[in-house]
């Protein structure tokens, strides 16, 4: 592989026909209620993602779905991808990080990659193939300008020292896309991005942390990091680009992902509580007739769609190009974060004590909702990029 940045046309996708993505929706939707629901029983109950629901969720052409054709991907728009990731989040949150994670990492990769990188790597994991890891966030650091993995050159050699953790897919991964900088460079000066393969390398230390709240059966690791030596032809884009890798054209669409999922996964818990409302009878009448009760279901109806308006605001100004993208992204995640806090409290509530019970899938929603208030950043990183533009009045930073 050789490190000269060879960054692709960027593609504008046409969507698929009314009929082709109507079927798309339904195959989804059939699948995420069907298999998808046994899958996510046998994680809850055994605590690992099973290989074969890769295999099935990549049969199924799952994984490649938002990449460009020529990546090998099925080229859906980005509107329209943002679609079937609602209803994949409407499932368990490792089948939705799944299917979130691969079809957006390629995004993080492809601006950047060789052509020898592209083929090796970028395509195989369209494909379903090979899984590559983002590896950013550090125990130590902040994210972003603040990280402190650094990497000496010497040759054609890097050695890699420091610490990763929260590393989603970080333990049975085939590749960390991982963040560093040069030894002695600050800020955002000398950051580089790796291809380090997860192959059993000198001096890499892989620990399974993998105990969380919710997302059960998805591997997380923490990733320590003593003279590692990577190749520099395993470098993507040039040295300082390396948090352009991470944060840059990825994090913006992948955001408005992570939006539409809470989305998904609000309206998951909004069906479980109008589903008991329904059955669930005390003092002589049903849940479902009380008005607390609708009034629950009322704000929650109104919240999702709010949110949801918002979430293809900022995804059709990702797909055109708009000015103000970037900060709908945020904006857009912010407003779908909290959304889905209050309607899976209000859905758990409706549940009564019931719904603190495993027994009962909102248990696991609420548990599973929690985690979207970090992925690609807090509401607190959120809130200052929206507040720095609302400040300046540029909307474009
Ligand atoms: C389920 C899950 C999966 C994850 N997967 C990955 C992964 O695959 N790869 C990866 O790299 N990371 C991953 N992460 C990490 C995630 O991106 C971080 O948790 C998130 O970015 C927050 O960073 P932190 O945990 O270091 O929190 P901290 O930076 O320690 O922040 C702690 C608190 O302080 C606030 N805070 C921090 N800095 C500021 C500031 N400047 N101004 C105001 N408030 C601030 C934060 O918002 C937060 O509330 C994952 C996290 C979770 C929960």
């Amino acid at each position: 592989m050789t490190s000269t940045h060879l960054a692709p046309e960027r593609e504008v996708a046409a969507p698929l026909g009314d009929e082709e993505f109507l079927a798309l929706k339904h195959d989804v939707d059939a699948w995420v209620r069907g298999a998808g629901e046994d899958f996510a029983e046998q994680i809850e109950s055994t605590g690992v993602v099973p290989p074969e629901l890769f295999q099935e969720l990549k049969a199924h052409g799952f994984l490649g779905l938002a990449a460009p054709k020529r990546l090998g991907g099925r080229g859906i728009p980005f509107s329209q991808y943002l679609e079937l990731m609602e209803i994949f989040s409407r499932s368990h949150a490792s089948i939705r990080m799944l299917v979130h994670v691969i079809n957006g990492t390629w995004r993080a990769m492809d601006d950047f990659a060789t052509d020898a990188q592209r083929d090796q790597i970028v395509k195989p994991s369209v494909a379903g193939d090979v899984l590559v890891a983002f590896t950013l966030t550090e125990a130590t650091a902040g994210t972003g300008a603040d990280i402190r993995t650094t990497v000496r050159r010497e040759g054609d050699t890097y050695y890699l020292n420091g610490e990763k953790h929260l590393i989603t897919f970080g333990v049975n991964c085939d590749y960390w896309l991982l963040a560093a900088r040069l030894e002695g460079t600050r800020g955002h000066e000398g950051t580089v991005a790796l291809l380090v393969p997860n192959s059993g390398l000198p001096g890499a230390e892989v620990v399974d942390d993998s105990a969380t709240m919710g997302v059960r059966g998805t591997d997380h690791a923490i990733l320590r990091f003593t003279e590692v030596p990577v190749p520099v032809a395993n470098r993507l884009g040039e040295e300082g680009d390396g948090l352009a890798v991470a944060l840059g054209g990825f994090l913006l669409p992948s955001r408005i992902s992570v939006a539409m999922s809470c989305v998904g996964l609000a309206e998951r818990a909004q069906e479980l509580a109008i589903d008991y409302a329904t059955r669930r009878e005390t003092f002589g009448k049903k849940l479902a007739d009380r008005q607390a009760i609708q009034f629950y279901l009322a704000e929650n109806y109104a919240d999702i769609a709010a949110a949801k308006a918002l979430v293809l605001q900022a995804a059709k100004a990702f797909e055109t190009g708009a000015p103000d993208a970037a900060v709908l992204s945020s904006a857009s995640k912010m407003i779908a974060v909290d959304m889905l806090s209050r309607v899976t409290d209000k859905a758990l509530q409706v549940h009564g004590g019931q719904g603190y019970w495993k027994r009962n899938a909102i248990e696991r929603v609420y548990r599973d909702a929690r985690a979207q208030r970090f992925e690609e950043g807090t509401n607190e990183i959120q809130k200052l990029i929206v507040g720095r533009a609302v400040i300046t009045g540029d909307v474009s930073n």
